[in-house]
């Protein structure tokens, strides 16, 4: 028998018949095989901080905690190859070591890199892509066992320019593609950043959002709907600070003054656990949707609901499943993101249920690892690649063995019925 697995914030668990943690591409490689001869289903995790079912399996849970650690790193190029498992605060050190670093992070750093690319994690800055969007190639095994290059490969002779598809199926791929068994990163000079919190007034940050997102490198926002205050958090290179701080305002206040390596200083640590549903609209300055979302929640659920909304910005990618990609979208325009956030001992459907239709409104993609009720029939039209990464994804994986019930649904693929 085996243990139950449980994600981060405890609403999705299940019991897998196997756990596997390989520790070679040879082993893994074995792992699906087998899966495809029995016709199990074999799923990948990586640190299990999504909160919607992408790794729940009733077979083989894949686990990739044995294959961590970075194994080439080019400063010249400005490239790095790291194995699926590597966790990002990890990477953030090793990269450190060659004074490299991650051209941006996520809230937090609990992730594995391969868990966090595969579903478009993302901080914030209008210039600033996703993780996915730094993931220049690596090697996957497929669904029949096959290693597969794409893209770039660090320290390798010869780079695989024709399997530009696949790279861009693969920076996003809910581990529907294979497994990812090395990644290829573009990464940054290693660089000091400087962070300041202030907490203000919500009026505030509406009369100077644009210029806020424009002057900082990173800027985004939580408001508090009790107390309609907000936090606005920048980060910059020491000496490129804008001057637009809220200094001087009624409430406001610097909550956070700090400087350090970036890998140290964006991300934060997250103690009290929650559930979390997070869409990416078109860049709005007016923050229309943001409007809408803030009245709502003063009219219907301020009771029940104090936990922050957080919005962030993102730059546009190319990836054919990113909720950022804006090749089409927008004519290369960013994305804003809206999260709405409530604690995991409260209930939460109510709320992001309520909420859920005005994104909706925005034409908003939700996060793959957060809550949402979206299926096949309104997915497809929010991207217009849908029909070539499925293409691609059919090849990779003739009989779907990477697929479980909720990624069937998903992709409006048939559910398995044995
Ligand atoms: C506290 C907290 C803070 C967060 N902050 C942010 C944030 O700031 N920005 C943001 O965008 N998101 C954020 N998230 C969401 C989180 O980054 C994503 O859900 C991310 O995918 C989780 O990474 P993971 O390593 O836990 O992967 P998992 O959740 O374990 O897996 C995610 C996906 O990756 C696949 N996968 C894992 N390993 C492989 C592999 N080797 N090959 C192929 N596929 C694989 C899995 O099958 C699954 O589909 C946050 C989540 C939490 C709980």
């Amino acid at each position: 028998m085996t243990q139950t697995f449980t994600n981060w914030s405890g609403s999705v668990s299940f019991t897998p018949a196997e756990r596997a943690a390989p520790a070679s591409s040879k082993q893994l490689t074995k792992l699906v095989k087998e899966a495809g001869n029995l016709g199990h289903t074999i799923r990948p995790v990586g640190s299990g901080h999504s909160s919607t079912p992408l790794f729940t399996t009733e077979q083989t849970l894949l686990s990739l905690e044995r294959l961590s650690g970075m194994t080439h790193a080019d400063p010249d190029q400005r490239l790095a190859a790291v194995l699926p498992g590597t966790g990002l605060r990890d990477l953030g050190e090793q990269l450190a070591e060659h004074g490299l670093a991650m051209e941006n992070l996520g809230d937090v750093d609990y992730q594995a890199i391969a868990g966090a690319i595969s579903t478009g994690t993302h901080g914030s800055g209008i210039g600033l892509g996703n993780l996915s969007s730094t993931l220049a190639g690596g090697t996957l095994v497929n669904g029949v066992g096959e290693e597969v290059p794409f893209g770039v490969t660090a320290g390798a002779p010869l780079d695989h320019p024709e399997s530009d598809d696949l790279l861009r199926a693969a920076q996003v791929s809910l581990g529907t593609l294979g497994i990812l068994t090395s990644l290829t990163l573009r990464v940054e000079e290693a660089h000091q950043l400087h962070r300041q919190n202030w907490i203000t007034h919500i009026d505030w940050v509406l009369e100077n959002y644009q210029q806020l997102v424009e002057t900082n490198r990173s800027m985004d926002f939580y408001w508090y709907p009790r107390s309609d205050l907000a936090q606005v958090r920048m980060l910059n290179k020491p000496g490129d600070e804008p001057e637009l701080t809220p200094e001087g305002e009624p409430y406001s206040y610097l909550k956070k003054d700090v400087v350090g390596p970036n890998y140290q200083i964006i991300p934060n640590d997250r103690h009290l656990h929650f559930e979390e549903m997070e869409y990416m609209l078109p860049f709005d300055p007016q923050l229309g949707a943001f409007q809408q979302i803030r009245e709502r929640i003063k009219a219907k659920h301020r009771a029940q609901v104090g936990w922050r909304v957080l919005v962030r910005t993102i730059a546009a990618d190319q990836a054919m499943l990113s909720n950022a990609e804006g090749t089409y979208r927008n004519g290369g325009l960013p994305t804003m993101t809206i999260a709405l956030l409530q604690n995991n001992s409260l209930p939460y459907k109510p709320y992001f249920d309520d909420l859920e239709p005005v994104f909706g409104q925005f034409a908003g993609r939700p996060h793959w690892g957060k809550k949402h009720s979206l299926k096949a029939e309104q997915l497809a039209p929010l991207y217009p690649d849908w029909e070539s990464f499925h293409r691609i994804r059919r090849q990779m994986d003739p009989t779907g063995v990477f697929l479980n019930n909720y990624l069937r649904e998903l992709f409006g693929e048939e559910a398995k019925t044995s």
